[in-house]
């Protein structure tokens, strides 16, 4: 897709706006930031529960393998598989589901979907040959492809499913892991990957009386169909003699929303914030144009998808869809002799860009002709203000209830929660029987025996479904499932207590030969599986380097880490103030925002990172590794 010029001229008052973004943020940050949210253990660990199979008993293993993998989702597939790709093979892969797929082996609601492109999101497609059926893939596609994946590597021969790690233990004699799992197992591993997603805990709201509530209730990564009827494509015939309250409207619950208006008697969506809701616009894959795409495409492809997120130049937008249009609008007309050395801006869990990475990124490339005499920073502010005024106009036009149409607009910077896509969502509040239940900010108050509390009115329901999300800010353990113990003892827990501390997001000092997968400290891309695509390659390289050099303990120096988590600061410096202006979600830590800017993504971006370690692994030295025979 050509690039446009943004040409745009604006009616609305940005003064106006800002106060009403401020007001909105701070109706809602609170006080208990992450302790508003209950654990999903004791009394509510049955929210964890498989429902999609049958439990089975197996006699406890020892054994011995070069690698455990902890996790079968896609970061520990294609950790397995780069692995295998560099003759690593003696590979353990462990996952408490019934089989790969990670987040979307459990998310499996209706309407569960990828709004990133799948010819961007699902990895490998050049060396699996697979034709995704449609732009944006869904649920049970991507399961699907995770079995191919899986078959091509050979993968279900080395994992050990529905077994849940709840220990690894490092030995320092024998210089492995000690693996121990709730089935009994004892696997020693010379090496230990640990690629459990990064939201893979489900959350619900510590709200007065959520024991006392007698009706059904579940998460929504947990969808019970049994209760429902249907399916992932929907169809929740069960629901059409039910009152169904749904807690919250993240990404999950804008997804799931239209089936349940159309399968429930009464739904009641009781909101908090409303997310910005764009043009979704799927449609089918053209095999052709996939057949025909030169060796290399898919890489190209991903990578011009998070460069344009970024700021990074690009001198097409290969995508072309409502991410890539919004970061356009931000940046304005990428132009062909745009200079190679401008900093990138940076996708930050916490709010995309900084204001210096807007004034780097914008002063180039902003060429608004209304916005001309203006400094660069307002530009890029009136750029957002302008996306997010047509995405409240959307809603506008979309839903017929004015005063419903106005409650579903969200006031805040576009990047300050995770922007949706879809083209049912909005239709779906003018539905009869579907009612959104504003609570201004403020979260549902109670439940009772029969219902949901707010605003001092009962709603009585037969049903609650929690579409709360993930945790994110609570501690490494606690989210994993399992403790960490390295040298000397050393737990997770201790040695993150203040703050990060890692090399390259991958290594920690105190525990040898383990890897961590993840956003914190690295590259976080929206495409999520590129990160650990990349991640796995490293992870290859490494090990693969450490045999030749018949390495038997690799551990990151205290210096390299030093380094890291300063550069790490350094970069989140320039995230900070944006995040402190956005409205609180797991973006910005809840609304506290960098109180350890250790605890960050790195802010130089995912294609800055990128090339950081590829330049890292060209060298060849293994730098700020110390690797022992
Ligand atoms: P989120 O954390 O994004 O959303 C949780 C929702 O629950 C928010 O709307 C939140 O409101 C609301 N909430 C929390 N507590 C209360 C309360 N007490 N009363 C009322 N509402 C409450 O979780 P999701 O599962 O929706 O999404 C998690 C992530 O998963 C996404 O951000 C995305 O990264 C990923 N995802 C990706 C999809 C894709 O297409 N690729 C699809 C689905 C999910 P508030 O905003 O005020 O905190």
């Amino acid at each position: 897709m050509a690039m446009a010029d943004t040409n745009d001229t604006y009616n609305f008052d940005p003064n106006v706006l800002r106060e009403k973004y401020r007001a909105e943020r701070d109706k809602r940050v609170r006080t208990d930031g992450n302790d508003q949210y209950l654990e999903v253990s004791g009394d509510f660990s049955h929210y964890v529960d498989d429902p999609y199979v049958e439990s089975f008993d197996r006699d406890p293993l020892a054994e011995e393998v070069e690698v455990v993998i902890i996790g079968g989702g896609f970061g520990g597939m294609l950790a397995a598989a780069r692995l295998i790709e560099q003759g690593i093979t003696d590979i353990k892969i462990i996952e408490k589901g019934g089989g790969f797929g990670g987040t979307w082996y459990w998310n499996r609601y209706p309407g569960a979907s990828c709004d990133i492109e799948s010819y961007v999101y699902l990895p490998m497609l050049e060396e699996t040959g697979f034709v995704p059926r449609q732009k944006y893939t869904d649920a049970p596609e991507t399961l699907e492809y995770c079995q191919v994946l899986a078959e091509k590597f050979g993968l279900s021969d080395m994992a050990l499913m529905q077994t849940e790690v709840v220990s690894t233990q490092w030995d320092e004699q024998s210089r492995r892991w000690a693996v121990s799992t709730n089935r009994k197992d004892c696997i020693s591993a010379r090496y230990v990957v640990h690629s459990n997603g990064p939201l893979n805990r489900p959350k619900l709201p510590a709200i007065k009386g959520i024991s006392d509530y007698k009706g059904h209730t579940f998460h929504t990564s947990r969808w019970d169909y049994n209760y429902t009827g249907g399916n992932s494509h929907g169809g929740l015939d069960k629901l059409h003699d039910k009152r169904v309250a749904i807690i919250g409207t993240g990404a999950t619950a804008v997804q799931c929303v239209p089936h349940l208006g159309a399968g429930a008697k009464e739904l009641y969506v009781f909101q908090r914030t409303p997310s910005s809701i764009s043009i979704r616009n799927n449609k089918p894959t053209d095999p052709n144009w996939l057949n025909t795409q030169k060796p290399g495409w898919q890489d190209e492809r991903r990578t011009n998808f998070e460069s344009l997120m970024t700021g990074a130049p690009v001198k097409e937008d290969l995508v072309g869809d409502g991410w890539t249009e919004a970061f356009r609008r931000l940046f304005g007309q990428l132009q062909d002799e745009r200079p190679s050395n401008i900093k990138l801006a940076a996708w930050a869990l916490g709010g995309l860009f900084s204001p210096d990475m807007y004034r780097l990124g914008a002063k180039q490339y902003i060429t608004n002709k209304a916005m001309k005499h203006m400094d660069v920073e307002s530009k890029v502010e009136l750029a957002d203000m302008a996306n997010m005024e047509r995405v409240r106009a959307r809603a506008h036009e979309t839903v017929e209830n004015k005063e419903t149409a106005e409650s579903l607009k969200p006031y805040y910077r576009q990047f300050c929660k995770r922007p949706c896509f879809h083209d049912e969502y909005l239709k779906t509040y003018n539905l009869p029987n579907v009612h959104l239940a504003d609570t201004g900010g403020q979260g549902v108050e109670e439940f009772t025996e029969k219902g949901v509390v707010f605003d001092g009115k009962e709603y009585e329901v037969d049903c609650i479904i929690f579409a709360t999300g993930f945790e994110v800010g609570t501690d490494y353990s606690r989210r994993a499932g399992y403790g960490i113990s390295g040298v000397d003892g050393l737990t997770v827990s201790d040695k993150w207590s203040d703050g990060l501390a890692t090399f390259h997001g991958m290594h920690a000092r105190g525990f040898p030969n383990c890897f961590f997968f993840g956003p914190a400290q690295s590259g976080f891309t929206a495409t999520y599986t590129f990160s650990l695509d990349e991640n796995s390659t490293h992870l290859a390289h490494i090990l693969s380097e450490a045999n030749k050099r018949g390495a038997t303990r690799i551990e990151a120096s205290q210096k390299a880490e030093d380094d890291w988590v300063q550069t790490i600061i350094d970069k989140a410096r320039q995230t900070a103030e944006f995040q402190k202006s956005c409205t609180p979600g797991y973006y910005n830590n809840e609304g506290h925002v960098n109180a350890q800017p250790q605890n960050n993504i790195y802010g130089g971006g995912p294609i800055e990172f990128f090339a950081l370690m590829k330049k890292w692994r060209a060298n060849g030295k293994l730098k700020g590794l110390e690797l022992e025979r």
